[in-house]
């Protein structure tokens, strides 16, 4: 069978690209039954599909080479093409668009809009090899020919959505390097002298994280296996090993407390049962404000810069996104054509562009593939 171009994967990236290209011109291979898998279950089952506030430095990735393929298809012309095709994003949140009833709604979109193209279910790719000026793409049921590959197959995270390690590994075949890959956007297990942070299961409150020389601030959920919520797995994004400092009271004002008769576990604006669970740890006792010491308010106040390092994250099974990946020095920023292999492109989530939460991941699949698309024309 001869194809113009087979697109590996049938994700996000993959169903924009294909819904840019003229009819007829791609075959998506994809190993589920359906494709769009993590549209389906993200933002909460609505999508947060953008944010207003753009740009490269809302990434993890080479600068310069994010900002071109934004500057080519940013927020802006997202969310003009989608109300083009009668999708309407909601803001909620300050700056995050999502869809306005659930994510089916982009996922269908993108359905009919790919109808153009060929879409092959069930079907895993398993080699990629190029003789001549053609690849041979072998899945496990056919041997596929194609004048363009855009490996489109995303990052290793949730391997029970269809995850796999194909686009490093086609990637490696043509002689890319792949910057290591790490689970992101994901929750911290914790070491021994955290453990007491799993009795809070359940519990919330907002943080400000210093990771290295960013700070990560929202909400922060203590969870059966360590800690978790928006704040966490920004700070996951940069986390590679060490420590963390959480400021647990980012804006709590100390002054008065020692003037207060009420209890410590009323006075600190955090759930009852994590003030109760920090003062056991301090060794100090619930009792009235008034009655603090000033040895005691200093111990209280290491709770502005409670340092401690993750024992590792929840993983490959629980992570939005995989950070690391094909190294984009041998990507072309504009078209995201291999600089070693002509007609090879990748996009989405299987180059090392990594977003923080807040629609970021969703725009640059959907910014690469129109880098894609539009470098692809003069060839069509
Ligand atoms: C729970 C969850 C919630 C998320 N929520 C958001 C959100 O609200 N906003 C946001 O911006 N991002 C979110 N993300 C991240 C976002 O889903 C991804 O960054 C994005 O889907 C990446 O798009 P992609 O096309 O590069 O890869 P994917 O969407 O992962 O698509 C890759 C496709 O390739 C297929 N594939 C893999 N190997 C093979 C093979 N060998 N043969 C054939 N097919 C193969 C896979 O089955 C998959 O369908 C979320 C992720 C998760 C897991």
């Amino acid at each position: 069978m001869n194809n113009g171009i087979i697109i590996i994967g049938g994700g996000a990236s993959a169903l924009m690209l294909a819904s840019l290209l003229p009819k007829n011109s791609a075959t998506i291979i994809e190993r589920n039954a359906q494709p769009g898998a993590k549209i389906l279950i993200s933002g909460g089952g609505k999508c947060n599909i953008t944010n207003e506030v753009m740009g490269s430095g809302y990434y993890v990735g080479e600068s310069s080479f994010i900002q071109e393929s934004l500057d080519l298809f940013d927020q802006k012309a997202l969310l003009k093409w989608l109300e083009n095709r009668k999708l309407r994003p909601v803001l909620r949140k300050e700056s995050q668009y999502f869809c306005p009833q659930s994510a089916k709604e982009l996922l269908d979109l993108f359905l009919k809009e790919s109808k153009k193209q060929k879409i092959l279910l069930n079907e895993k790719v398993t080699e990629v090899h190029k003789r001549g000026d053609f690849f041979r793409v072998k899945t496990d049921k056919r041997t596929l020919s194609a004048k363009y590959v855009v490996v489109a197959s995303g990052g290793l995270s949730f391997p029970k959505l269809g995850a796999s390690p194909i686009g490093y590994e086609i990637a490696e075949h043509f002689g890319h390097s792949i910057v290591k890959t790490a689970p992101a956007l994901v929750g911290f297990t914790v070491q021994k002298e955290q453990f007491f942070f799993k009795e809070l299961s359940g519990a919330t409150t907002d943080v400000a994280i210093k990771v290295n020389d960013r700070v990560c601030k929202g909400s922060l959920l203590f969870a059966h296996k360590g800690i978790s919520g928006p704040a966490v797995l920004d700070t996951s994004l940069y986390w590679e090993k060490g420590k963390i400092e959480v400021d647990f009271l980012p804006n709590f004002s100390w002054e008065s407390i020692q003037k207060s008769k009420k209890q410590l576990s009323s006075l600190l604006p955090l759930p009852k049962r994590v003030t109760k669970a920090f003062l056991v740890q301090l060794n100090l006792d619930d009792k009235q404000g008034v009655k603090t010491t000033a040895g005691e308010l200093l111990l209280l106040q290491t709770l502005n810069h409670y340092s401690f390092a993750p024992a590792g994250t929840f993983g490959y099974s629980k992570a939005e996104v995989t950070k690391g990946g094909i190294n984009t020095d041998e990507v072309d920023a504009g078209t995201m054509m291999s600089k070693k292999t002509e007609g090879l492109y990748f996009t989405g989530e299987v180059l090392d562009v990594t977003g923080r939460l807040g629609g970021y991941n969703f725009q640059w699949a959907f910014s690469s593939a129109y880098a894609c698309a539009t470098g692809m024309k003069p060839y069509l």
